[in-house]
């Protein structure tokens, strides 16, 4: 007799076999049994196999037409899992279902069923999850076969195995079906059916047919898929960089690649590399590990050694004319996309250069001019018309809009905050705008003695740092909340620190002191009352107050926009203006229609808006859609311990005490690019071959720089996915 078991690749089959073989040599017959390594895995047997004879048993072949088969787990019951069943053969199945379930789809076999799981499982033998039913199904067999059942729990007993074994096979034995009372095997196990009865060969004699087609990926509920997730650089991102793209084709080594990529959503790489306060870095996931990826030096990086712009692919003319309305980061943006589909493009900008705050407000240490220019003028080689010295007002808005296709407003904010305080119009109460405005368009100029600065953002680090270059032997920065609640850019708030700007923390000023001219400041403690609608709690002025000696406050208190050039009655939805209902051709963007306050949010909204407004004039585009960080790749899906501890690399900053009284740039770059290597490429698979490497069958194959998955093999085991390292791989239902 040749009996066949099919397990999932535990030891479950091989055991059953085992046993089976042990209660027949128990009874005087000669046994083998045999576990068959399926060629698919190097790992545990698949199949196991049984021979019982009244002669000595010597042969050698592999079975290749069992007289029975047992199938221990539901999942490996398809039509290959029967191949070679002699006709009439017992087809002992575990499932739920009764026998006669079965009678249509195996016909000519005597099916019987168990449900040998929930018998084992109520027996406690294995796991809740993993359940052995290796000695059940020997139950239900030894039934069928017409053993006695203490020559089954008999061999337990001297195997030693737990009682529980003993009484689920019982159980078993009670509870297995088949299909009618005539298809029991009801004879006493000393006689096996002589029909069903091989041949014994001799030692040399072999038996040759074809091995049973196991294409075990048919056991699959679940299956691995290569999947591109979206990375939290990406997600963080305002401008909609592709941040993970462009870091992994630096570490190939492609920095026209890295640039292409970067053209894609941005023409000003350099400058965004210089003042972004960089929140693809905040969301990085390497923070969690040592340090985040210093993404904003390597932006700079292809910035500073590839002109972006010029990578950009650019569509023929369409006839169609755009007019934009202020020339920041917001209108150059918007500028440079509708360029790039083929529109024609006219910039108009009060002031006498273009730029808008890279130009009037962040000072030449940070951004150098020669690299804004540089940007400038690779979006000007799309072929924008630049229009300097031409504010427009709201009587020329309207003309634009009657002689252009679509116009577009990013004038940024204008109006100033000042304070209603006495002696605020006293000469040496200053805007810091306005210096810093006056001493980027015509040089340091030359201040002396003692400033201070009022406010906490960007503006009041420019004007404390660019105070001191302009020969302030002292510079005070007084802000009303904590240093951990000021709006900078913190590496501005450090580097202002190491080059000697001081810090007064919750004061705010009440007044001003002096007769002619500005002699001090006074401020007033502060204490923190409740939390404003933004979350920060409120400070509230104490009667505490004392004199601050100066000779030039700077005021950096906000600004706000005006929105005088549109027409009262218009109001901006999404970045579109409307008469009522009537959707204008006029569009908004960048710090006058939004709330952001920075350079990269207006890149990034300047593009949105372009693609809003090419939609409008007929082209079947959508805008821009900005990823949802909290559905990209998160920290603890990444693999921490296959990246090796490595520090930041940082870039190189000129000298402290030099650098304060000096115009040259701060931040002098990275050396090379080698920084990309630390990014864990999060949700975007690089062909680390760790999939492959996991994979127990072995089925993973490189298909160029891709993987290909052998699915007639790929058990759904989910190795693969759990083993790579940057959660680019998901198990999807199959
Ligand atoms: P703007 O840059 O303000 O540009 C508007 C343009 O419109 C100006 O050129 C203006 O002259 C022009 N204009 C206005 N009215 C008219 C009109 N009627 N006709 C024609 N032209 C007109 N953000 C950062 O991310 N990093 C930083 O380091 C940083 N530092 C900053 C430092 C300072 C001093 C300031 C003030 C801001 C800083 N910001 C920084 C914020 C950032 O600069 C702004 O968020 C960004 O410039 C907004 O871009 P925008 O295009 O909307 O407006």
């Amino acid at each position: 007799m040749e009996i066949r078991f099919h397990g999932r690749g535990g030891q479950g089959g091989v055991t059953c076999a085992k046993l089976v073989a042990a209660v027949y040599a128990k009874q005087g017959k000669s046994v083998q049994a045999f576990g068959d390594y399926a060629g698919e895995r190097s790992g545990a047997p698949v199949r196991a196999y049984t021979r019982v004879s009244d002669e000595t048993v010597t042969n050698r072949n592999k079975v290749y037409e069992p007289d029975h088969i047992l199938i221990l787990d539901p999942t490996l019951l398809n039509e290959q899992a029967v191949s070679g069943l002699a006709e009439g053969g017992l087809l002992l199945l575990n499932t739920t279902e009764r026998p006669e379930h079965y009678r249509e789809q195996f016909p000519g076999f005597r099916v019987a069923t168990v449900d040998a799981t929930d018998i084992a499982r109520r027996h406690g033998i294995g796991t809740r999850t993993v359940v052995i039913v290796n000695t059940t199904m020997a139950g239900a067999f030894a039934r069928l076969m017409g053993v006695p059942l203490d020559d089954l729990t008999g061999v337990f007993e001297e195997l030693g195995m737990k009682p529980a074994n003993v009484l689920a096979s019982s159980e078993a034995y009670e509870s297995v079906q088949a299909l009618g009372e005539d298809q029991l095997f009801t004879r006493p196990a000393a006689g096996l059916d002589p029909i069903l009865r091989p041949e014994v060969l001799d030692l040399v004699d072999h038996k040759v047919g074809a091995p049973v087609p196991l294409k075990t990926g048919s056991w699959r509920v679940q299956t691995p898929r290569y999947a591109t997730m979206p990375a939290p650089c990406n997600a963080h991102c305002p401008a909609g960089n592709d941040v993970v793209g462009f870091l992994q084709a630096l570490v190939k080594d492609d920095l026209d690649e890295a640039a292409r990529l970067l053209s894609e959503t941005t023409p000003l790489a350099a400058v965004c590399g210089r003042v972004c306060p960089a929140f693809c870095m905040m969301g990085c996931n390497r923070r969690e590990h040592d340090a985040a990826v210093n993404i904003r030096a390597l932006e700079r990086w292809v910035g500073d050694h590839r002109d972006v712009s010029k990578m950009a692919t650019r569509a023929s003319a369409n006839g169609k004319h755009v007019a934009i309305v202020g020339s920041g980061p917001a209108g150059l943006s918007a500028a440079y996309h509708l360029a790039r589909a083929g529109y024609r493009v006219s910039l108009f900008e009060a002031e006498a250069e273009l730029g808008g705050v890279l130009r009037t407000g962040i000072p030449v240490y940070r951004l150098p001019r020669e690299v804004l220019d540089r940007e400038l003028q690779g979006i000007l080689d799309l072929g924008v018309e630049a229009h300097c010295n031409e504010p427009i007002d709201r009587g020329r808005l309207q003309n634009l809009m009657n002689e252009c296709d679509v116009v577009i407003v990013a004038t940024g904010l204008q109006k100033l905050r000042g304070l209603e305080v006495p002696g605020a119009n006293l000469p040496g109460v200053e805007q810091g705008i306005r210096f810093l405005h006056r001493t980027n368009f015509r040089g340091p100029g030359a201040l002396s003695g003692h400033v201070v600065v009022l406010g906490g953002g960007n503006t009041a680090m420019d004007c404390a740092r660019n105070a001191l270059r302009c020969g302030a032997e002292k510079v005070t920065v007084a802000y009303r909340r904590t240093r951990e609640e000021m709006p900078a850019i913190q590496e501005e708030i450090v580097e202002a620190l190491e080059e000697g700007v001081e810090f007064l923390f919750q004061v705010a000023p009440v007044g001003f002191e002096g007769e002619a001219r500005l002699q001090a400041v006074r401020l007033a403690e502060v204490e923190m009352g409740e939390p404003d609608e933004s979350g920060r709690r409120s400070p509230v002025t104490s009667n505490r107050v004392q004199s601050l000696a100066c000779d030039l406050v700077l005021l950096a208190l906000g600004q706000s926009g005006d929105s005088r050039i549109l027409d009262d009655s218009w109001s901006v939805f999404g970045g579109r203006a409307y008469a009522g209902d009537q959707a204008l051709n006029l569009f908004g963007t960048g710090d006058l229609f939004t709330s952001e306050g920075t350079v990269v949010h207006a890149i990034g909204h300047g593009r949105h808006v372009a693609l809003e407004a090419r939609a409008a004039m007929g082209e079947p585009v959508s805008a821009a859609v900005r990823l949802d960080p909290s559905v990209s790749v998160q920290p603890e899906q990444i693999l921490v311990e296959h990246f090796p501890y490595s520090p930041q690399v940082h870039e190189e900053l000129l000298d402290a005490t030099a650098r304060a009284r000096s115009l040259e740039e701060v931040n002098r770059g990275l050396e090379d690019a080698s920084e990309a290597q630390r990014c864990f490429s999060c949700g975007h698979c690089t062909s680390c071959d760790s999939c492959l490497v996991y994979c127990p069958e072995g089925i993973i194959f490189r298909d160029g720089s891709a993987y290909k998955v052998d699915y007639d093999y790929c058990k759904g085991c989910g190795l693969c996915v759990t083993e790579c390292p940057r959660h680019s791989m998901e198990m999807v239902a199959s």
